[in-house]
């Protein structure tokens, strides 16, 4: 056991060679941890004529909380300079990379530490921020020096890739009137890993990507997920026309879902005139319309069915909840031959001129991603959990900044999330 009060404070406040000056303590304030090198390094770099200290700037450092309290550490450097004539080094500041990067306004450990809890924890900038004692952008500026690094100096970090998947994610809101900006991720779905960001849902963005990977590893894709997008799948067409296409089930559904529910609207305004009120049945339906029937119980389903006959006189949202369940049943099979025509089944029916216009959209689109469609129940890949996943990251680290970074630094934020545990080991 330690008892060497000096020594004692070395091992609590544990960076390498420093000397503890002293500790501030002041209410409401981070505790601040003074520091300096031990040894000097006196000797000029370049004619080796012993150097002079020229002044001490303290630089503030954020590090790691103590004992449960934000913590910073005030580096007492020192500037050191040449008095030889014929030198021409001038003055130089020492540095010690393993307090902290030059440049950096944190500790390297506490640089590492707050990457892994964005990256692998998908803790949110500001919440990391609040718990280190600083502001969002000194914890943002931290990710991307570390993300970057982590990220640029690993262009195989990909490693290959079989099922690729394309997803438009809401990016940032910007100016007075929030306009939604989007972003396509791009991502191995069978890893669910995200592999990058780029602008827009358009398919330059994506193109341009998969042209800058090479057509190698574009050769070893073999299954492209999409949502149903038209961009997307022209980015798939040409860029990896080999790789079997699959339309994310999820998509499928909520896409039944959304015409559905378009349809229940559309009727509620014919027969009432207005926009559904909390007393009207088919507002009253609306959540038991869009819920799986195996999940609705007996009364339930009564309910529903009685909601039905009161607000839908002609039976078209009666119709829209059969084609719903009639898609999601295509996911009951197993046999992508079986899917194939289950869907053209499905599709040539719900385009009866009887039908709501609700279902002869959806049953369009059935057959404009029919192949795609039925693709899944070979490829058995989903953008779905992935998802979830980053999508939650996003939100959580992306959207709790009010104000709008640029393009590259929110990227740097979603790349940090994608970061695997062997770049995040302490050098
Ligand atoms: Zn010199």
């Amino acid at each position: 056991m330690e008892s060497d009060p000096t020594r004692m404070c070395e091992l609590l406040v544990g960076l390498p060679d420093v000397n503890v000056l002293g500790i501030d303590d002041v209410v409401g304030q981070p505790l601040q941890v003074h520091v300096e090198l031990r040894g000097s390094r006196t000797g000029c770099e370049a004619c080796g004529v012993f150097a002079w200290v020229k002044d001490r700037p303290v630089v503030d450092l954020v590090d790691l909380p103590c004992f449960g309290r934000p913590t910073h550490v005030l580096w007492h450097k020192r500037r050191l300079w040449c008095p030889e004539p014929s030198c021409a080094r001038g003055s130089w500041t020492e540095d010690e990379l393993g307090i902290a990067a030059p440049r950096m306004g944190m500790t390297d450990r506490s640089g590492r530490w707050i990457t892994e809890q964005v990256g692998r924890y998908a803790r949110s900038v500001n919440e990391v921020a609040v718990e280190l004692g600083t502001d969002w952008h000194t914890i943002n500026d931290t990710l991307i020096a570390y993300g970057t690094a982590l990220v640029d100096d690993d262009p195989d970090r990909f490693g290959v890739v079989e099922a690729l998947g394309l997803d438009e994610v809401l990016f940032c809101r910007i100016g007075p009137w929030r306009r939604q900006e989007f972003s396509t991720q791009i991502v191995d779905v069978g890893r669910g890993q995200l592999l990058d960001v780029v602008p827009g849902r358009s398919s330059a963005g994506p193109m341009a990507w998969l042209a800058e990977q090479g057509k190698p590893w574009r050769d070893q894709v073999r299954y492209a997920t999409l949502d149903l997008s038209g961009p997307y799948r022209a980015v798939f067409d040409a860029m990896v026309p080999d790789a079997t296409q699959v339309a994310d089930p999820f998509h499928v559904v909520k896409l039944a879902n959304t015409k559905l529910d378009e349809c229940r609207r559309r009727v509620q305004n014919e027969t009432m005139g207005h926009r559904g009120h909390k007393a009207d049945p088919l507002y009253r339906c609306r959540r038991l319309l869009t819920k799986a029937d195996e999940r609705l119980d007996d009364h339930g389903r009564e309910k529903l069915l009685g909601l039905l006959r009161a607000g839908d006189p002609k039976g078209d949202v009666t119709t829209m909840w059969h084609a719903k369940e009639a898609v999601r049943a295509l996911y009951s099979h197993e046999d992508s031959e079986l899917a194939l025509e289950w869907v053209e089944r499905l599709a040539a029916d719900l385009n009866d001129t009887d039908y709501p216009i609700e279902a002869r959209s959806l049953s369009r689109t059935l057959i404009r991603w029919k192949h795609q469609i039925a693709a899944w129940h070979e490829a058995h890949v989903s953008n779905g959990p992935t998802e979830a996943v980053i999508l939650w990251r996003v939100r959580s680290s992306v959207f709790d900044v009010a104000d709008r970074a640029s393009f590259s630094r929110r990227r740097h934020i979603l790349w940090s999330a994608s970061l695997t545990s062997t770049v995040l080991a302490p050098a």
